[in-house]
């Protein structure tokens, strides 16, 4: 497939509503313009995202929309939509593999929200605390690996994400008390990191990690 193809099957969101329970309305001619943009980076800079883009579109136009700030980016499988809010996805900050809260990069939220559109197995961990701490639980998912693997390939190794939910926004309390110390591991390479909750002593939220196997 090439660029124009790729356009070709791109429609914008216009009017404002919901879909699933996400509101959703149209970005403007700057976020159109600022998402054609690094999707056309995405597509020239990674083989990984290009083969993303091309199956994505091929099966059914993609929609894109602007999301409310409070949702940040999500996607609709029936309806082929992604929404993304850049402001918030400028505030959203997570740990990499080293041990180290980066900022996240627009061209990487824009491909996670195309991966989810290649099919239902394409999902994100859950966030309850009990699968989390079960010696069983995936803090990757199945988007994470696709989005690192392109992540590296566009040359932003230093956003290769750790685990799903070790993702923070500027907006968030807890922000200010992470990016305090920005590198938490002294650069070694860890596979899960988590970012617990305010609150106190929840039960449901404890972060426990003793479950899980430990070799050597
Ligand atoms: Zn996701």
């Amino acid at each position: 497939m090439t660029w124009d193809n790729v356009l070709n099957n791109i429609q914008f969101y216009t009017g404002s509503g919901q879909i699933s329970s996400y509101v959703i309305s149209e970005l403007s001619s700057d976020q159109r313009t600022s998402i054609l943009g690094y999707l056309h980076e995405l597509y020239h800079g990674s083989a990984r995202a290009k083969q993303v883009i091309d199956q994505v579109v091929s099966s059914q136009n993609v929609v894109l929309g602007l999301a409310d700030p409070a949702d940040v980016a999500w996607f609709d499988r029936p309806s082929h939509t992604v929404a993304f809010n850049l402001s918030s996805i400028d505030k959203l900050y997570y740990v990499n593999k080293n041990g180290v809260l980066v900022k996240e990069k627009p061209q990487i939220s824009v491909i996670h929200e195309f991966i989810h559109l290649l099919g239902t197995s394409y999902v994100d961990p859950s966030e309850e605390s009990s699968y989390l701490n079960a010696s069983f639980s995936d803090h990757q998912g199945s988007v994470l690996p696709v989005q690192n693997i392109i992540s590296e390939q566009m040359g932003y190794s230093v956003n290769h994400q750790a685990s799903y939910h070790a993702a923070v926004s500027e907006f968030d309390p807890r922000y200010s008390i992470l990016s305090a110390r920005s590198d938490y591991t002294e650069g070694n390479e860890i596979d899960i990191a988590r970012i617990g909750d305010f609150g106190g002593q929840q039960l449901n939220d404890d972060l426990d990690h003793s479950s899980r196997a430990v070799s050597g």
